[in-house]
């Protein structure tokens, strides 16, 4: 069947030179609105992108009323996000994650990195949760839903479409069941230790596969310490660390919720009597914690993004400055940190130089013995750094 010509969308000279480079996406001010009003389009409305000159770069969906007007989907001239190159997409993502993962707990689509912009899925073995995050995905939710039940079988598809990143693409905030059915709660399986995890009422998707490996790493630090779990959700780093035998695990959030979270799963693993919770502010119960005495062996920091835009960086570098300081002070003669960062906006380098002063301005020594990143779920698309986002600092601290 001859498919219908897609409408031109036209870029300003030389403004391909992103997208040529890999990149896939195009900025309103790209746009050469004097033959291609924006203006004229619906959100996520499908079409050819044009150089200048005339030259074919792909094809995109756009949203007239976005920064990002446009998401490139394909390089070939054909209809964007059709069926197949959905399933395609989709089949790919799969491949990566069967190979690198045992079990079926992982990022399943990752955004840009997939090829797929504006979808995010999550998978619970038999459950999964979808994120879509803009108005071309939102407009073809059918076909995506479709296809993840084709290529999956799951048993449950649930969309969390109550990401606020949506009120920017336009789109309302909702929580829907698409297929088959979804518990209120489901389990995953992580470095041998099991997690219940709400997939409706959790925060983002229910769970951080993010900092999967992180949580691996900590196993070998954890064993016979005194480990405290800072922004520690439903447990992933503390349960990580008592399941490797820490001796006693405190894990501080601000969220109650949370934090039955964690006593929840500490039981599921028999673990409840070296798990114990403390509700508030990490960084007024790290003061807190110090002042009444107390000294961990390990000290974990995985704090929400402090730097959400570049206008934060400041502000939000010194956020991360007071809590390392806090974090760090709370260890013994010797003890390890494990600090993370998901600011994009936040460099790595000044991640390691804010530690690198809070340990001067402590008067300790400090070694980093690892450097941890977004587990491979989360991959990374060599031409968009905004993929690349989440920094985690292992080191020793000690008393020179
Ligand atoms: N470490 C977790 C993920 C942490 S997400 C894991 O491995 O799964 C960040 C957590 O910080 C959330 O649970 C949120 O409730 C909590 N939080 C946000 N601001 C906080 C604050 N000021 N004090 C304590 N907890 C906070």
């Amino acid at each position: 069947m001859e498919q219908p010509t897609l409408p031109p969308l036209r870029l300003k000279k030389n403004e391909e030179r992103r997208l040529r480079a890999g990149h896939l996406w195009i900025f309103s001010n790209e746009v050469d609105v004097e033959r291609t009003p924006l203006t004229a389009f619906e959100p996520g409305d499908a079409v050819r992108v044009l150089t200048h000159g005339g030259r074919s770069v792909g094809t995109a969906y756009v949203n007239p009323h976005t920064l990002i007007c446009a998401r490139l989907m394909s390089r070939g001239a054909e209809p964007v996000l059709d069926r197949s190159l959905i399933r395609h997409r989709l089949n790919l993502a799969l491949g990566l994650r069967e190979k690198l993962y045992d079990e079926p707990f992982y990022r399943l689509v990752y955004g840009e990195s997939d090829g797929l912009p504006g979808l995010v899925v999550d998978r619970f073995g038999d459950v999964l949760v979808v994120q879509l995050t803009t108005a071309g995905m939102e407009r073809r939710r059918e076909t995506v839903v479709e296809a993840l039940v084709r290529a999956l079988r799951p048993s449950g598809v649930l969309l969390r479409n109550d990401n606020p990143i949506r009120e920017l693409e336009g789109l309302p905030a909702y929580v829907e069941t698409a297929h088959g059915e979804v518990p209120e709660a489901v389990e995953l399986r992580e470095h041998g230790l099991r997690y219940r995890v709400a997939p409706r009422q959790g925060q983002k998707t229910g769970w951080y596969f993010d900092q999967h490996a992180n949580r691996g790493r900590l196993a070998r630090y954890a064993r016979g310490a005194r480990v405290l779990d800072a922004f520690s959700y439903i447990g992933g780093f503390g349960l990580a660390a008592a399941g490797a035998g820490a001796q006693a695990v405190l894990c501080v959030d601000a969220s109650e919720t949370a934090l039955e979270g964690v006593r929840t799963n500490a039981a599921l693993n028999g673990l409840e009597n070296r798990v114990e919770t403390l509700a508030g502010d990490a960084f007024d119960a790290l003061k807190a914690l110090h002042e009444a005495g107390e000294r961990f062996d390990m000290v974990v920091l995985d704090p929400p993004a402090f730097i959400k835009r570049k206008k934060d960086l400041r502000r939000g570098t010194e956020a991360y400055r007071r809590l390392n300081q806090r974090g760090l002070r709370l260890l013994g003669r010797e003890g390890f940190l494990c600090t993370a960062s998901c600011s994009y906006h936040l460099p790595r380098a000044t991640l390691r130089e804010v530690l690198a002063r809070t340990a001067r301005h402590l008067d300790r020594g400090l070694q980093i013995t690892e450097q941890g990143h977004q587990a491979p779920d989360h991959p990374v698309h060599p031409a968009i750094p905004e993929t690349e986002y989440l920094k985690v600092l292992f080191a020793r601290a000690f008393r020179s």
